[in-house]
């Protein structure tokens, strides 16, 4: 018997999952069987994640011939990151501005859901918190030590550890370039072929990661909180089917449904594991062999993406911080609007790619606009249900930037479409060798 694909098996299990979750959901043996599978393939996914990093980036820029150019791949990767970012949280703006799901009969929800606004409380959080903790971000850029940062997954340091690595490759005198080039290239093979035997499991993997969730949640988390999560899965929804797609079609002139297809196993990844650094591996193979986007710009591209390009996750930090403040009863004028908008595209850029990181943001956030942290305690019911629409999301937005990227550069047979018009390849070092 044929097996179906990939992307549908991880489909029809998780169908299975919601079904068991619900039937199953308090046996204590299924429950055990469901950590055991969900923690080893989230685990497998995982050990690939700092090795594959490191290796896609100095591999993908190591490789660039054109050094100077590396800085229009950089700018042009960060326009789309801003741009579509912003367009993400505006979505979300609008949204929770039209549904308004913070409120209840022209009433702030909270007392409702369990929330008492305590003035003093209010104030003692907010105290001491403000534009300091985002210039942590910054500082993260910078790890003190790249063991370390390797070690307790801080990819923002890696990805910029990878980056200068990468960059100083590409200038070294012909013979170490090539030792270079082919060792971490190596690597990299080494770690897409583990990838694969990984994703095998990802049909077991996800039953076990998704239906302790439907076990846990239950419709009963939803009922108060149904607004918000209407709004947000709208406006997600919008992000991803309408939006980028526009984008893809109108700049990157490729076929967006061809584009979902291509990218269908990564997706699902991302939507069952919540954790775009886990789904790296399955991302970059759909790039590569069912999207046929060369190497030299996955590795560029994604890798930063992944840990920077979160649209899916600064939309709903925003929808969240509004939903919150709505529940608690804040004016939310032009400038506290302005405010979260703000804090929601630079938070967004530090949040970690696994489950639920952007909880630490969010909070961030509320105290920037003067709200007590407990907010966060509101949305928790609901968090890791929309942390999986989200993930889809992120992942997405990056696979659109590469696309994006790579058919700006010229790049030949990119969703099976031919080059546009006028534009040339950036030439990669092994054909300057080949010369
Ligand atoms: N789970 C998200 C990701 O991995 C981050 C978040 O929004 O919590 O991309």
């Amino acid at each position: 018997m044929k097996w179906p694909a990939l992307h549908w098996q991880i489909a029809i299990a998780l169908v299975l999952a919601v079904a068991s979750g619900w039937w199953l959901g308090d046996v204590p043996a299924f429950l055990t069987f469901c950590d055991f599978a969900g923690k080893m393939f989230l685990n497998g996914l995982k050990m690939l994640v700092v090795p594959l990093v490191l290796s896609a980036m100095i591999g993908g820029i190591g490789n660039l011939s054109e050094s100077s150019k590396i800085g229009r791949y950089g700018l042009r990767t960060l326009a789309f990151y801003l741009g579509t970012g912003t367009i993400a949280i505006l979505t979300g703006l609008l949204m929770v501005n039209l549904l308004h799901p913070g409120i209840v009969d022209g009433k702030p929800a909270g007392p409702l859901l369990g929330l008492d606004a305590d003035t003093g409380k209010v104030m003692e959080s907010v105290k001491g918190k403000g534009a300091g903790d985002m210039l942590a971000v910054v500082v993260r850029l910078v790890p003190e030590n790249v063991f370390a940062a390797a070690a307790s997954g801080d990819m923002l340091g890696l990805v910029t550890f990878g980056f200068l690595f990468g960059y100083f490759v590409s200038r070294l005198p012909k013979e170490l370039h090539k030792t270079q080039r082919d060792f971490w290239q190596g690597i990299y093979e080494i770690m897409i072929s583990i990838a694969k035997v990984v994703m095998a499991f990802a049909p077991i993997g996800v039953l076990g990661l998704v239906a302790p969730i439907i076990a846990k949640t239950g419709w009963s988390a939803f009922r108060p909180l149904a607004w918000f999560c209407v709004a947000v899965i709208s406006a997600l929804a919008t992000h991803m089917l309408i939006t980028l797609p526009i984008v893809l079609r109108v700049i990157g002139r490729v076929s967006p449904i061809r584009h979902f297809r291509a990218m269908s196993p990564a997706l699902l990844t991302a939507f069952s594991t919540s954790s775009s650094a886990a789904s790296l591996p399955s991302t970059l193979g759909c790039l590569e062999t069912r999207a046929g986007v060369p190497r030299r710009i996955t590795g560029f591209v994604l890798p930063i993406g992944a840990n920077v390009n979160t649209d899916g996750t600064a939309l709903y930090e925003c929808a969240a911080a509004m939903f919150i403040a709505q529940a608690y009863g804040l004016p939310l004028d032009l400038p506290t609007q302005f405010t979260i908008v703000l804090a929601a595209l630079l938070t967004s850029i530090g949040v970690a790619g696994i489950p639920s990181a952007s909880l630490v943001a969010i909070a961030l956030i509320l105290t920037s606009i003067g709200l007590p942290l407990e907010g966060v305690g509101l949305i928790l019911a609901v968090d890791r249900v929309l942390d999986m629409c989200r993930t889809a999301v992120n992942v997405f937005g990056d696979s659109c930037a590469t696309i994006l990227v790579a058919r700006l550069e010229g790049e030949d047979g990119i969703l099976g479409e031919k080059a546009l018009p006028g534009r040339q390849p950036l030439r990669d070092a092994s054909q300057d060798e080949a010369r």
